[in-house]
């Protein structure tokens, strides 16, 4: 899955098809394990899903019939399974080798999510096939099998079906065990309208007319896999192909939009056979679609599904009318992602939910392996520090927990969807890479998936992996790093510099960003691999204990985790730090990254005064690399907003990145330029947006002359920035401006432009504007799936008006939101809040609202948002003095004295 942001056929069938699936006897498929949780009583094993649906989609239902053969393994009187919003017209158990078959009653535990079904007489262990017959919802948000409404291409109302199961919605779609290691094969036949394409992850066996304008179209057996791997959707498609080593890649689209699905297919074709080879084994499947819907989730932008990824629109399609070049950069790396799950997830799946950081981790972490392997001039071994930075912020509070997590309910499964898992997941994964060397690494891999293959593993299998391909002491690292939670803190000691070589001591310690004395008393401790340099080779070490000595070549200013493989914060001394930001124009761009961003959170935090994050932060140089400057020059901007309140030091920050920025926005110009690298294609749209923000009259100048040219012609804005442009008009939009957004937003019939627009209205920094974003979101105007994206955008400027709004609509706001991304809803709508007065209402809401063993979002917006407060005093005033100190010509203050006389 990725956040910000899918068969009845027969074994001759199977064995037909192209994919070579290894024999597998369903018998002896390694899955259930008795030690692991599960929210099911472990009676009984599912094998083999025989499923048909028909939906109606217009009356928003649909009726199912499933045929499941399962092995009763402890004698019982009835069978539990999962389901959620079904309605049971039948249940029957007949044994596999014949007899009578039983007629169950089925009771449903709404609460628990599951259904029991009881029979007259015991059931003793041995093979059954278990009869349902049953109705189901069709949802509105991405729940379970969903509807999504669009204009299609003539203008005219139309809807598609797409399912989403991950982590546990399987279960409204098909009674079933939904859990990841019951794994068991499923054929599904759907009766959907003549005139649709149906998709499965499999390619279809066989399609015939029915009654009533269908067709009954059947899919291909799926190898053995987890039910919230499933997938189906039916609607007005259209496919575009390709043949990739000896598999066909293929996207879906709704009819129409086949054009713009090239870039993700090439992308698709490109990465297959990269990632046939780094895992050792090859897809297994004979086709892999990656499926595009309309409209968006609050929870996920693409889902994995084995064989048939599902993905938004917005995260898949490139329209040169609309498409940035970060979103183009974005498709291909959703693609990385969703293809790199096919293996890692799909293939080895994790045992329970506690482990999803396996899943997610690793697939963030090759999906950023592959961009920088395919597109180095993308930058993204700097975006991987970015990964880091944005775990780092998460990982430093009291909140936190372990990559490794227990999950015992379903919402604590969909929490899990969070930063921890995916970014220190692949920090982590990328930090053990560089230990165990790229070479061995993949070895392990490999190793990890041969072995696993239709299974289900567990964290430590991946560990046992990579020792047996030679990553000796990897393990206890490993262990050290995922199952606690926290960031090492590497204290350096003063540098001794001895015949051409420096000695150094380090000193581990915990970084915490609201417990810092807490944790100075009584760290954590962790096995961390540090790699440092003095200007000489890179020396590395694996700490053991409080203290490492360290010595190596050189005697130049000592840079502890050069290349920023490792995860956790190092605190220099004064000097040391001065000597290495006197440095930092010289350093490699991901170091450039990883040392201010560094420097700032341990300003930040209260380890060092703000003055050394920030000497660190205008060591940049405004002509440096594109990318590092993408990434950094939002960092004013966050001080910008810590200093609200005091606007005379916002000025100097504001005209400081205006003179400073400004420049090189010109250097660029204010149009893409063709042939241009892409990193600056990204810088650009940054710089407009903050310069805008910032009221810079040249970017003002601009952003109105094109706005006024756009309401007569919508192409008069070039498309990649179409976005940033309107960005910047809607953000200072008066009442004319905005009711112009509407009405173009109204008249848009291209689903990702008009959500886009709808978005836009909530940007408006004016309060009445916002206010008026908010009652829209709440008419279907808009559309089901736009109107909390909508919501998002007035927390981004104004969190306590949208907080305060959601709130007094609770119930209508939540029908806006998909069940698995609600609880976290809330805390994405405080982001962009520092506001202490915030804490009750979060807790109240907590408290109302949500299980206690569900709190965790909540607590972490909390826990930010005091730790912010805690240190904010501080940080506005010596920030202040640093500002005064250092004048905006870039003169410092010391060298400027008032002249004598
Ligand atoms: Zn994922």
């Amino acid at each position: 899955m990725k956040p910000f942001a899918m068969l009845l056929a027969s074994a001759a069938i199977l064995v037909a098809a192209p994919s070579a699936l290894p024999a597998q006897n369903p018998g002896q498929v390694d899955t259930v394990d008795s030690t692991l949780p599960t929210q099911l009583p472990r009676t009984a094993i599912p094998r083999h899903y025989t499923l048909t649906v028909t939906p109606h989609a217009d009356r928003l239902t649909f009726d199912g019939e499933v045929a499941i053969d399962l092995e009763v393994i402890k004698a019982t009187p009835s069978l539990t399974l999962n389901a959620a919003d079904i309605s049971f017209a039948s249940a029957t158990l007949a044994p596999a080798r014949g007899g009578a078959p039983l007629t169950g009653r089925v009771t449903v535990d709404d609460k628990a999510q599951t259904a029991s079904i009881a029979f007259p007489r015991t059931l003793a262990p041995g093979a059954y096939r278990l009869r349902l017959a049953y109705s189901g919802k069709i949802n509105t948000q991405a729940n379970g099998l969903f509807a999504l409404d669009y204009k299609n291409k003539e203008g005219k109302d139309a809807r598609s079906l797409f399912t989403q199961f991950e982590a546990a919605d399987a279960r409204r779609f098909v009674p079933s065990w939904d859990e990841p290691d019951y794994k068991a094969k499923w054929d599904l036949t759907a009766r959907v309208p003549a005139n649709e394409m149906a998709v499965s992850n499999l390619p279809m066996a066989s399609s015939r007319p029915i009654a009533g304008g269908l067709k009954e179209v059947r899919f291909q057996t799926t190898p053995t896999m987890s039910s919230y791997l499933l997938f189906f959707a039916t609607g007005d498609f259209e496919r575009v192909t390709k043949s990739s080593a000896g598999r066909e890649v293929g996207i879906v689209v709704t009819r129409g939009n086949g054009s713009k699905a090239h870039y993700a297919l090439d992308a698709e074709a490109q990465i297959l056979p990269y990632y046939n080879d780094y895992f050792g084994t090859p897809f297994p499947l004979p086709k892999l679609d990656n499926v595009a819907g309309p409209g968006q989730s609050q929870f996920f932008g693409a889902m994995e599904n084995w064989g048939a990824i599902f993905t938004f629109e917005y995260a898949l399609l490139d329209d040169p009318a609309i498409t940035t070049e970060g979103q183009r950069q974005g498709i291909y790396s959703t693609e990385a992602h969703e293809m790199a799950h096919q293996w890692f997830g799909d293939l080895v799946t994790m045992a329970w939910w506690d482990d999803l950081w396996l899943n997610e981790g690793f697939a963030s972490w090759m999906e950023n392996k592959t961009t920088q392997h395919f597109h180095p001039e993308w930058g993204a071994d700097v975006d991987r520090v970015g990964s880091r930075e944005g775990a780092m912020a998460l990982d430093s509070l009291n909140s936190t927990h372990p990559v490794v997590q227990q999950v015992r309910t379903v919402e604590q499964a969909n929490q899990a969807f969070d930063a921890i898992s995916y970014s220190k997941g692949e920090s982590v994964i990328a930090m053990l890479e560089n230990f165990a060397g790229p070479d061995v690494w993949r070895d392990g891999i490999r190793r990890y998936i041969s072995s696993h293959a239709y299974q289900n593993s567990r964290t430590t299998d991946l560990w046992a992996a990579q020792e047996a391909a030679g990553a000796h002491g990897l393990s206890v690292i490993a262990r050290d790093f995922t199952t606690q939670p926290g960031i090492p803190l590497i204290t350096v000691g003063p540098a001794q510099c001895n015949g051409g070589s420096t000695a150094v001591t380090l000193t581990q310690g915990q970084f915490s960003a609201d417990r810092q004395q807490e944790t100075a008393a009584n760290p954590l401790s962790w096995h961390v691999p540090v790699a440092a340099t003095a200007g000489g080779s890179i020396v590395k070490a694996v700490t053991a204990g409080r203290t490492t000595q360290l010595t190596m070549p050189g005697c130049g200013p000592l840079m502890i985790n050069p290349g920023q493989y490792g995860y956790y914060r190092t605190l220099y001394t004064p000097q040391e730090a001065a000597a290495l930001a006197s440095q930092l124009p010289g350093a490699a761009p991901v170091d450039q990254y990883g040392l201010i961003s560094n420097a700032l959170a341990l300003s930040l935090a209260g380890y060092q005064p703000m003055q050394t994050g920030l000497d660190f932060l205008a060591a940049m140089p405004a002509n440096g690399s594109a990318k590092v400057i993408q990434r950094t020059v939002g960092r004013w901007d966050d001080l910008y907003d810590r200093l609200d309140g005091d606007p005379a030091a916002q000025a100097d920050i504001a005209a400081r990145v205006v003179s400073g920025y400004g420049p090189r926005l010109r250097q660029l110009g204010f149009a893409p330029k063709a042939g241009e690298p892409a990193v600056d294609a990204v810088l650009r749209p940054t710089l407009i947006n903050l310069l805008g923000k910032y009221r810079d009259p040249a970017v003002l100048a601009e952003a109105s002359r094109l706005f006024a040219a756009w309401k007569t012609n919508p192409d008069a804005i070039p498309g990649s920035l179409k976005a940033t442009w309107l960005g910047v008009i809607a953000r200072n939009a008066d009442a004319a401006t905005w009711d112009a957004i509407h009405e173009r937003a109204r008249a848009t019939t291209g689903s990702i432009e008009r959500a886009s627009l709808y978005q836009l209205l909530g940007r408006a920094k004016d309060d009445a504007l916002a206010q008026r974003a908010l009652d829209l979101a709440l008419t279907s105007e808009p559309g089901k799936t736009t109107s909390s994206g909508m919501i998002t955008a007035v927390a981004g400027q104004h969190p306590r008006m949208a907080i305060d709004f959601v709130l007094s609509h609770l119930a209508q706001v939540n029908q806006l939101i998909d069940i698995s991304g609600r609880s976290r809803f809330m805390q994405r709508l405080a982001a962009s809040s520092r506001d202490p007065a915030l804490i009750p209402v979060l807790e109240n809401y907590a408290q109302a609202n949500l299980a206690e063993s569900d709190r965790k979002p909540i607590q972490q917006a909390v826990d930010r948002i005091r730790s912010e407060a805690a240190q904010g005093q501080r940080i506005r005033t010596e920030t202040a003095a640093w500002l005064k100190a250092h004048p905006a010509s870039g003169a410092p203050a010391a060298m400027g004295r008032p002249e004598r006389g």
